[in-house]
């Protein structure tokens, strides 16, 4: 435990908390420092938060971010995203990949959040998942960055570091959550998914980490690291 405590310790200090991840920044807008994108990140939003993590499946965060701010000059609530026709929705958001069925994903979620809960972006985990399209990821994002619930949102970086460092034996990211839930104690529970994401995209890398760069290094067990620089 203590090992676990010093190494999200050295990495909080390591990744600069501002600038961490575009959904990081929509949750933190009044810590920017910077004028960019001061529209998009006006305030936490949890509406936006879904709609810009429904977005950045399988894309770069600088794409997200533009495309997020593109769509919410257009439409930032569940109705307008209802109302655009699908054909111009795929235009819209064309750049962020898989764009006609992340296209057909948020007009259905608007269309649930407007059915189902009168419009608003709900804060509870069932509930959220009850919408197809909304996997636990997505969820725990949204109840973690939009509504300060502690709660471990697990991507491929999440789920592959842990593992790594030789902190869980896992399989697949449902399986990381429950395993991390139980060892991970709770004040890091906020910053856990963003910190991570930024390790995993800089130096633990999924393909030969740079180990030799890593803060982290002699706390690590390597477990299935097999070339590495
Ligand atoms: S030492 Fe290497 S494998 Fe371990 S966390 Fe750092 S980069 Fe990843």
């Amino acid at each position: 435990m203590e090992k676990i405590s010093k190494t999200l310790d050295i990495l909080a200090e390591y990744f600069n908390y501002t600038e961490r991840t575009t959904l990081n920044r929509m949750r933190n807008p009044e810590k920017i420092s910077s004028e960019k994108n001061k529209d998009f990140l006006e305030k936490p939003n949890a509406f936006k938060i879904l709609i810009a993590c429904l977005l950045s499946l399988r894309t770069r965060d600088d794409t997200t971010e533009s495309v997020s701010e593109k769509l919410f000059k257009i439409a930032d609530t569940p109705e307008a995203i209802s109302k655009i026709p699908l054909k111009k929705l795929e235009k819209i958001i064309y750049s962020s990949g898989h764009y006609k069925k992340k296209a057909k994903t948020l007009k259905y979620v608007s269309r649930e959040l407007i059915n189902k809960f009168n419009g608003k972006v709900p804060n509870v985990k069932e509930d959220l998942l009850s919408i197809k399209g909304i996997g636990p990821k997505t969820a725990n994002i949204v109840l973690n960055f939009a509504y300060q619930q502690p709660t471990l949102p697990i991507d491929t970086h999440c789920h592959r570091i842990p593992n790594r460092l030789g902190w869980i034996k896992t399989k697949t990211p449902e399986q990381t959550e429950i395993a991390l839930e139980k060892i991970l104690p709770k004040k890091y529970w906020k910053e856990f998914n963003a910190i991570f994401v930024l390790f995993g995209k800089t130096i633990c890398q999924p393909v030969s980490p740079l180990c030799n760069q890593c803060p982290v290094n002699k706390y690590c067990e390597k477990i299935g690291v097999t070339s590495n620089r």
